[in-house]
């Protein structure tokens, strides 16, 4: 199979919202009057962020999740995305099933594939994610206020979870492993948040890196600090049950890959917040806030929890 047969067969799929797809040397895009274009990318190398013999359908949905999570965490609708990925060798199967996972998710979120590059190499995945936001009203990481609400979206911790019982570091019963699995390998961006936190949050980051990591940029960005709650984040039960143990408070506080977001917001907005919850179905939790003063608490018990890892960092 030819490069261009390939690209054919599993990248070529119509793009409703451009003007031209995949297929030329560039792809043309227009983007709607009073509008900004939001752009980001994420990588994803095998044996960095998966397993070389990871499932390729999860491998798909994943690497279009992180990047649509990306502009959901801008308070940005995602509507186009680029692929350049690096392939060790032609396996069909495993490429109809990665573009399987792929356009799943991105069919889910309205994303259409308008172009990308294949090449022969190490396994490597990039996807660029475009989106629009009108002009001015980007959830940015610099703008929280001292005395705002900290919010975080959905369950904290599981993917991380799921993580360490892969590593052995854990072993899971069966229905917790399900669900830490599935966070774990099939993220669920959160955009219909991020689209409703326009004009609400003051501050908005989503969660790869882990909680305490990327509140981080957003206190550092903005020149505050923050306090903190460990029992008010929401978490699955199997983890809600063992708050004691320092590897669940250590996923939940610095375990990566759950793709919630985490947003700041004015004291004033709690009930449009906890109604926004209810419509949308996702548990929204309010956990501490934002401080006057620099520094990062995070209390359990009443007491000060001293956590040795804030994140994931790829060069510690
Ligand atoms: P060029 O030679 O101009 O760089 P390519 O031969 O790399 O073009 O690609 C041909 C077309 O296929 C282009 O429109 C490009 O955007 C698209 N394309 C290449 N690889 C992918 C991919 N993995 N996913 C989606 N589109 C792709
Ligand atoms: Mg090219």
């Amino acid at each position: 199979m030819s490069e261009f047969s390939l690209i054919a067969k599993y990248f070529t799929r119509p793009a409703a919202n451009a003007d031209l797809g995949v297929g030329d040397d560039a792809a043309l895009l227009r983007v709607q009057e009073g509008h900004q274009l939001a752009i980001s990318v994420d990588m994803l190398v095998a044996g960095t962020h998966f397993y070389k013999d990871a499932d390729p359908y999860t491998v798909g949905w994943k690497s279009m999740a992180v990047n649509i999570s990306d502009m959901a965490a801008m308070g940005a609708a995602p509507k186009w995305a680029t692929l350049a990925i690096a392939l060790p060798k032609i396996d069909e199967d495993w490429l109809a099933e990665f573009a399987r996972g792929l356009f799943a998710c991105a069919e889910r979120f309205n994303v259409s594939l308008i172009g990308g590059d294949t090449t022969h190499g190490p396994l490597n995945i990039s996807v660029q994610i475009m989106g629009e936001v009108p002009t001015s009203q980007a959830l940015v990481r610099a703008s929280a206020q001292a005395d705002d609400d900290i919010w975080v979206s959905g369950h904290l911790g599981s993917a991380a979870l799921g993580l360490a019982h892969l590593q052995q570091k854990v072993s899971l019963p069966e229905t917790a492993l399900t669900h830490c699995l599935q966070r774990l390998h099939t993220p669920t961006p959160r955009v219909d948040l991020g689209l409703a936190l326009r004009g609400i949050a003051s501050s908005c980051i989503d969660v790869s890196d882990g909680l305490l990591a990327d509140l981080g940029h957003i206190l550092h960005n903005s020149k505050v600090g923050a306090s903190i709650h460990l029992e008010q984040i929401a978490c699955h039960d199997y983890l809600k049950n063992r708050l004691e143990q320092p590897l669940i408070q250590q996923c939940i506080t610095a375990g990566g890959d759950d793709y919630e977001l985490i947003f700041t917001a004015p004291r004033s907005k709690r009930d449009v917040i906890n109604t926004l919850s209810g419509q949308l179905n996702l548990p929204l939790s309010l956990i501490g806030a934002v401080t006057a003063e620099q520094t990062l608490q995070v209390q359990y018990q009443a007491r000060n929890l001293n956590i040795a890892r804030k994140g994931y960092d790829h060069f510690e």
